[in-house]
């Protein structure tokens, strides 16, 4: 890495523990892109679904993982409401979500092709630098990333922030189908999900969020991220 690379830093972890609100925030403490890679995976499932493909489809699907044009609004501040993602230009408002398509979501995850079309899309972004967050962030996509964290949380806990999104947003959701689908895509997640042995582990169960920007700034701070050169990592476990 040069002095003039831009920063990139990873954040990986399951459904619920806190990977975007830590993203955007250290996105815009470092003035990056905020590239949520889960996002990617849900527009292609959204698109797969209009075109009437299931999982059985898997060619025609990484077909569509190599042509469909797939933007993300990499804006950390931008304002809820505003888009997230785009298909072909098509803003699904939310349909990505949709906790139902959560098995054809890990299904489309889990064609290798797709990863394989998927992994030069999000690479892209790095060139600009990035506050990227998912799964095999930084055991596959950004290897040479200055920081990485990962994020681990109790599956109540993870429950319960994502009961408490949905909310958020003015969407019910029937608790049984939201539990459902969280103990469901971590199974099937599980193959595809990495925790790099140097990452720095985050543990956020007691639910304080300034406290995990804090301790995970202090890390990307501690690894050069405000400075062009980021020296390799040591590992840390923080409980917050
Ligand atoms: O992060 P999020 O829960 O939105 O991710 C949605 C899905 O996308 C995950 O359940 C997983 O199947 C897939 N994913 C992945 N690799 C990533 C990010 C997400 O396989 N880097």
């Amino acid at each position: 890495m040069t002095d003039h690379t831009p920063p990139i830093i990873t954040i990986d972890g399951p459904s619920g523990s806190g990977k975007s609100t830590l993203g955007r925030a250290l996105a815009t403490r470092y003035g990056l892109q905020f590239v949520d890679t889960g996002l990617l995976y849900r527009g292609l499932t959204v698109a797969a679904l209009h075109k009437g493909l299931g999982a059985e489809d898997a060619e025609a699907i990484a077909e569509l993982a190599r042509t469909a044009h797939l933007e993300l609004n990499t804006d950390p501040t931008k304002l809820p409401g505003t888009w997230d993602l785009r298909i072909n230009g098509w803003d699904p408002h939310g349909e990505e979500r949709d906790p139902s398509h959560a098995r054809l979501l890990s299904e489309v995850s889990a064609i290798p092709a797709v990863r394989t079309a998927l992994l030069a899309v999000q690479r892209a972004f790095g060139l600009a630098g990035c506050v990227a967050v998912g799964r095999d962030c930084g055991m596959v996509i950004f290897p040479e990333a200055c920081a990485k964290i990962y994020l681990e949380a109790s599956d109540a806990i993870r429950r319960h922030r994502r009961a408490s999104q949905f909310e958020e947003q003015g969407t019910s959701v029937d608790p049984s189908l939201l539990s459902r689908e969280i103990t469901e895509r971590d199974r099937l997640d599980a193959p595809r999900t990495f925790r790099d042995p140097d990452a720095c582990v985050i543990n956020t169960d007691l639910n304080d969020i300034s406290e995990m920007i804090r301790i995970a700034a202090q890390y990307c701070d501690d690894m050069g991220c405000t400075a062009p050169q980021c020296p390799s990592q040591p590992r840390r476990e923080e409980r917050v």
